[in-house]
């Protein structure tokens, strides 16, 4: 990655940037800002410049052994630590035996990170996850150790206003009197949450809000959107590119939803029960949570498009495209009908919520869908 890879914070990526060349980098270093914008993608930037022996024009050089260690999150004097959970109640576990999910976490999120996300990979449902003692024990281990190839160690915390009060206090010594070689880089969606003594301990570098424009341009390059649309997807999220993502990859979904029901639909109604078939196989494809999803979403049109009969715009909430199909489909759904659909599709979720199997199971709602189509 490249300084010129971040997003907005001109004057922050300067700042860090001066503080390298400078030598000057202080040994604790907190960049904090609200969440969905760029600090963590700054922080591992950072080391990699920090580490890289060919830097020129204010970028790490990209090619050398150490840059492309970077490159693939293999550096070995860059230390990553961030929240994780105990598997159970006696287990001591640490960040590296989470490795393998944070660098596909690093890989998917290269530009903006995404707590909600790191909580998808640790599929993590039923505790908060920490940064436990066992993993400031770990620190305090890999930063006493000489360091392989580089003049300087680096430890990067992804948000340590996770640190458990244990965890910080292990790590506070470390933190004010560091090894000459050792420089720390916390990464905060909440410095207020940081604990005190920890916080008092750094130098600090606020990120900030990215602009809609900003926003707005990166999803139409990334993504290949009009600019107009990336524009009304960035202004909702209020700078935070993950929100801004987030609604995009709903826009698609949604897209994907309404072709699948109008093939559903057209299917049902010439009673093409071979074309269901591949149909029923297609939708058992997507995944278990997805394909409820979009059983819920056929429900819900199927109730719009009852709606739609009754001539009241102000009572229907269709896409453009939705609302072309029903224009010509809505006729077919009647009070006879309606519920009947309605049920099948919640019937369906439920069976396939309930690890039945899913191809079955959408072939026998298909077809029941041919008949109540006719009603
Ligand atoms: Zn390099």
């Amino acid at each position: 990655m490249r300084f010129s890879d971040i997003l907005g914070n001109e004057q922050a990526v300067k700042q860090v940037r001066h503080l390298i060349d400078a030598d000057r980098l202080p040994h604790a270093l907190l960049l904090y800002g609200e969440p969905g914008v760029p600090k963590l993608a700054l922080a591992r930037v950072m080391a990699q410049y920090l580490h890289c022996p060919h830097r020129h024009d204010g970028e790490p050089c990209g090619v050398c052994p150490s840059c492309r260690q970077h490159e693939t999150m293999n550096h070995t004097d860059t230390f990553y630590s961030f929240p994780y959970w105990r598997k159970d109640k006696n287990s001591e576990a640490c960040c590296d035996d989470f490795i393998e999910r944070w660098r596909e976490f690093l890989a998917d999120c290269p530009v903006v990170e995404d707590y909600q996300h790191w909580l998808e990979l640790l599929k993590n449902e039923n505790s908060q996850p920490e940064i436990l003692v066992r993993e400031s024990a770990n620190i305090l281990r890999k930063m006493s150790m000489s360091s392989f190839t580089s003049k300087y160690k680096v430890s990067i915390i992804w948000l340590p206003e996770k640190l458990r009060d244990d965890a910080a206090n292990k790590l506070l010594k470390l933190i004010e009197e560091p090894y000459d070689d050792c420089k720390f880089i916390l990464v905060s969606d909440n410095a207020q949450g940081i604990l005190g003594t920890i916080y008092s301990r750094t130098q600090r570098i606020e990120l900030r809000r990215l602009s809609t424009p900003i926003v707005a341009q990166y999803l139409a390059q990334h993504y290949g959107m009009e600019a107009q649309d990336a524009l009304a997807v960035a202004a909702p999220a209020d700078g935070n590119i993950n929100m801004a993502l987030h609604s995009m990859r709903q826009d698609s979904e949604l897209h994907e939803f309404h072709q699948a029901f109008v093939e559903l639909m057209r299917l049902a109604y010439m009673r093409n029960l071979g074309k269901l078939r591949n149909w029923a196989e297609r939708v058992a494809d997507m995944k278990r949570e997805k394909s409820r999803r979009f059983l819920s979403y056929c429900s819900r049109q199927v109730r719009e498009n009852y709606i739609y009969n009754l001539h009241h715009p102000e009572l229907n909430y269709l896409t453009r495209e939705e609302q072309q199909f029903s224009s010509r489909f809505a006729p077919y759904i009647n009070e006879a009908n309606v519920e009947r659909m309605s049920e099948q599709f919640r019937l369906a979720a439920q069976h396939i919520a309930g690890n039945g199997n899913s191809k079955i199971i959408l072939f026998d709602m298909a077809v029941r869908i041919t008949i109540l189509i006719k009603v």
